[in-house]
């Protein structure tokens, strides 16, 4: 298995409504590990004729603000075991959290190659706020809307050209 990118970051930032926005074809096997997360989602994703998998790390615990660093780390980890290339996202709406840098710092210490994904850049006036993210070191922010796909163009070339 090769070319599997993995979508992580804190609850609510719009993981899965990103992993909608760019999947064509889900993939049947939805695979649940035990003690570590809900069900993980695994699409595919064709892009100007490159083919890659795609893995929504679903959701730490749903709807719960409380959530174990363990946990994160826990579901951090597993991304990068088994991805290429991990799409850190984050959201410009609440803008950066201790979460944020929690993930960020988890992020670093590995050499996966990452793309920062600045979430909800729903119009122009956002880009500003996209910008703020420099601050987490993890490089440029790629501002999206998963709502109305603005950015998502980019942010595939991107995809296709680090894998
Ligand atoms: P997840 O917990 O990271 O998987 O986040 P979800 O995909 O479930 O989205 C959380 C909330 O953010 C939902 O209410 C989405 O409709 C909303 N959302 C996701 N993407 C965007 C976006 O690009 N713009 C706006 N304004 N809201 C978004
Ligand atoms: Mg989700």
């Amino acid at each position: 298995m090769s070319n599997i990118v993995a979508i992580v970051g804190r609850p609510n930032v719009g993981k899965s409504t990103l992993f909608n926005r760019l999947v064509q074809r889900r993939d049947a096997i939805t695979d649940s590990v035990a003690g570590v997360t809900r069900d993980r989602h695994y699409g595919r994703v064709d892009w100007v004729g490159r083919e890659f998998s795609i893995i929504d790390t679903g959701g730490y615990v749903d709807g719960s603000d409380d959530i174990f660093e363990g946990e994160i780390r826990r579901q951090v980890r597993l991304a990068i075991d088994e991805a290429n290339l991990i799409l850190f996202v984050v959201d410009v709406e609440t803008g950066m959290t201790d979460f944020d840098k929690e993930i960020a710092d988890i992020l670093r210490r590995y050499k996966k190659p990452m793309i920062l994904v600045a979430n909800k850049v729903d119009n122009p006036q956002r880009f500003a706020e996209a910008a703020d993210f420099y601050r987490l070191g993890m490089g440029e922010p790629y501002g999206i809307s998963s709502i109305n796909g603005s950015g998502t163009g980019e942010l595939l070339d991107k995809v296709v050209e680090l894998l």
